[in-house]
């Protein structure tokens, strides 16, 4: 990514002319890092002394991470439960499929419902990857009730030992408040038997700032606790994460690089920010 080698190696170099300060801005604006945290950036660098540059740059940036826990919650009590919500065509179904995936990898016993009856190929998509994983899916049928899916999944997770219920849900747009009392109706049919312990809200990283409009919106109606970032693979932009921690205050908890199941990983924020360093 290397998103401020570029910008320190310029300043280090001597006179800095407007001409150059602006072709940082732009750079630092079109790594979709957001064109007022470019100019705080920008602003702050001009302030600091040219030695001192990193070290200004890379503690403000830090402050910008969000601090609300980053791992994936866990109870040894009960089944965790994990909801996957977000528009759809951000990856919700495979970002579902690769945390399942990312589980059973740590050894966890998982359950998988697929909540997403709006979209028939969802819940096909699910089962395929059930078998693939050979992890139990829970599915009713195309234009079903989401919230009886969900339903007959936390009863079925509670009565075996399923540690993690994991539930992809619809994503349609075609009316905000339809979405979002779909959702809280999901969230309030499981809660009466078990908590909700995570609402993981999938964005596709390549949208830039209408991802993080979206991420707000989202937030806003329903208690999101992460993100999960697709398609970082598709995106040379590597300011994405760090504005959308900043502007929406939540923890990126994923990040997903491809359409396999091993292309989805924990997000380690510190590597993150060294990254944007590296020459
Ligand atoms: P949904 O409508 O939100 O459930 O989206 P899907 O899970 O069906 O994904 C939409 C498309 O994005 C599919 O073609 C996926 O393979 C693709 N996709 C999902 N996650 C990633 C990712 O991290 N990288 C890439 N390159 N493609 C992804």
């Amino acid at each position: 990514m290397a998103l401020f080698s570029k910008l320190f190696a310029k300043i280090r170099g001597g006179s800095t002319s407007p001409a150059d300060w602006d072709e940082i801005e732009r750079s630092l604006i079109e790594s979709d890092l957001g064109a007022k945290n470019s100019a705080e950036i920008i602003a702050l660098a001009k302030r600091a002394k040219a030695e001192d540059i990193e070290s200004s740059v890379s503690v403000a940036l830090a402050q910008w991470l969000s601090v609300q826990p980053r791992d994936l919650a866990s109870n040894s009590e009960r089944v965790t439960t994990v909801l996957i919500v977000g528009v759809n065509g951000t990856g919700k179904t495979t970002s579902s499929a690769k945390l399942v995936s990312y589980l059973v990898d740590q050894r966890k016993r998982v359950l998988l419902a697929a909540a997403d009856t709006f979209r028939a190929a969802a819940i096909d998509q699910l089962q395929t990857w059930g078998e693939r994983l050979n992890v139990p899916v829970v599915a009713g049928k195309a234009e079903g009730d989401p919230a009886s899916v969900a339903f007959d999944a936390i009863t079925q997770a509670n009565k075996s030992s399923v540690e993690y219920l994991v539930v992809d849900t619809a994503g349609r747009l075609h009316t905000k408040s339809g979405l979002m009392d779909e959702l809280g109706k999901i969230l309030r049919v499981i809660e009466k038997i078990s908590p909700v312990d995570e609402v993981l809200l999938v964005v596709d990283a390549t949208t830039g700032q209408n991802g993080i409009a979206q991420a707000k919106l989202f937030a806003a109606s329903v208690a999101v606790t992460g993100l999960i970032l697709t398609k970082m693979d598709g995106s040379a932009k590597g300011g994405i994460a760090l504005a959308i921690e900043r502007e929406t205050g939540l923890p990126v908890k994923f990040v997903g690089t491809g359409e396999s199941a091993a292309d989805f990983a924990p997000f380690d924020a510190p590597a993150y920010l060294a990254g944007l360093f590296r020459a």
